[in-house]
């Protein structure tokens, strides 16, 4: 494989950070200018491993992650890895240092001889914009030309778009990533359910779409009769308007995944609890995460904070889930028998985790 990948029209992508925001368009972008896209496979204990070996301790898990799907793109013999350097978003927005520097660290902590696809975006200091970004993508297979690099990008935002109005349109995540990589969009899931409880979960997405690193959270909490809503089904008004619902202004780039939603549902009162989840040593939503549990005590919505790790381990991330799932059916119960004996036909199930879960 190593040296038929050498010469060909091809990009590595670690399956990790940006990739799970934005790997639809880089796919389509890619394959429009007839570049091969390789993607590293699915994150396993192993990933984790590599990547932890290489950094130090205090690094946080999706970090380690990255790091980890790299070697793994290298073990497979791909010598061309994709990875941008996106500082700042717009004028004086910033992405934590940990992602500004990952080409940095990446070149610094492997040795191998490989070639590092470092363009950058940066709208503060350089003045890099989004063309700047595409054309350092593509420099490197010799594409230089304005108007062939606009109409490939118009193909990625093509397969970008879908994917983000199928999520927020509910689809979940797996579901809109295949069907936007197919070029198709659906609407609406097949076989969906009504679900008792409805949680916001807060946290990045590369936190929580990562099976490995959030234990399938999704499917956890579907099991157990919730439905989960998160950022994806926010615009980013709504995310803009959370953040001033929280008296916050925007100084990290990925600021809206956070105290934007957590903002936006602790003002709905058909979400019944709050679930943050962040890395352990994650220095932006540390503080993040301290504004959004004032303001959860101030609006009395009930909420879990989970912090994971590599050590995470997954029994006690269940506990954690399941009771306070638990103390919501039974807060729900409270209020609906305070609705007086009432016509309400809904009766929320208890003690979830003798009942749904078994
Ligand atoms: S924002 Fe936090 S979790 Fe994300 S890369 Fe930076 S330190 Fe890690």
């Amino acid at each position: 494989m190593t040296s038929s990948l050498t010469d060909e029209k091809y990009i590595g992508i670690p399956r990790g950070m940006s990739y799970y925001e934005h790997y639809p368009f880089w796919y389509g972008f890619f394959n429009a200018l007839g570049i091969k896209v390789i993607l590293s496979d699915k994150t396993t204990k192993q990933t984790v491993s590599k990547g932890a070996a290489l950094v130090v301790t205090e690094t946080c898990l999706p970090i380690k992650i990255f790091v980890g799907h790299v070697v793994e793109l290298l073990e497979k013999g791909v010598k061309r890895i994709f990875v941008p350097s996106l500082q700042s978003i717009a004028p004086k927005i910033y992405n934590c240092s940990k992602i500004r520097g990952l080409p940095d660290l990446i070149r610094n902590i492997i040795k191998e001889d490989f070639e590092l696809i470092e363009p950058t975006l940066d709208k503060s200091e350089k003045n890099h914009g989004f063309y700047d970004l595409l054309k350092g993508s593509v420099k490197c297979f010799g594409i230089t030309d304005f108007e062939i690099i606009r109409k490939a990008s118009k193909e990625g935002w093509k397969l970008y778009n879908n994917f983000h109005t199928m999520m927020r349109n509910g689809i979940s995540y797996k579901d809109a990533l295949k069907n936007a990589l197919l070029g198709k969009i659906i609407l609406k899931e097949e076989n969906s359910t009504e679900y008792p409880i409805n949680v916001a979960l807060v946290a990045h997405g590369y936190d929580v779409f990562d099976d490995q690193a959030s234990m399938k959270i999704f499917d956890k909490l579907k099991k157990m009769g919730v439905k989960v809503y998160s950022s994806c089904q926010l615009t980013d008004e709504q995310k803009i308007e959370g953040l001033s619902a929280l008296n916050q202004k925007m100084y990290w780039a990925n600021e809206l995944d956070m105290t934007g939603t957590a903002g936006h549902y602790l003002k709905d009162n058909n979400i019944d609890g709050m679930i943050t989840v962040n890395s352990f040593g994650c220095g932006p939503d540390s503080l993040m995460i301290e504004k959004i549990v004032r303001k959860a005590k101030e609006y009395n919505k009930p909420l879990l904070c989970l912090t994971i790790d590599e050590h995470t381990g997954e029994a006690g991330f269940v506990t954690r889930l399941e009771a306070f799932v638990d103390m919501l059916y039974r807060k729900k119960r409270i209020i609906q028998s305070n609705i007086s004996k009432t016509n309400a036909t809904f009766v929320p199930k208890t003690n979830i985790c003798d009942t749904v879960l078994q």
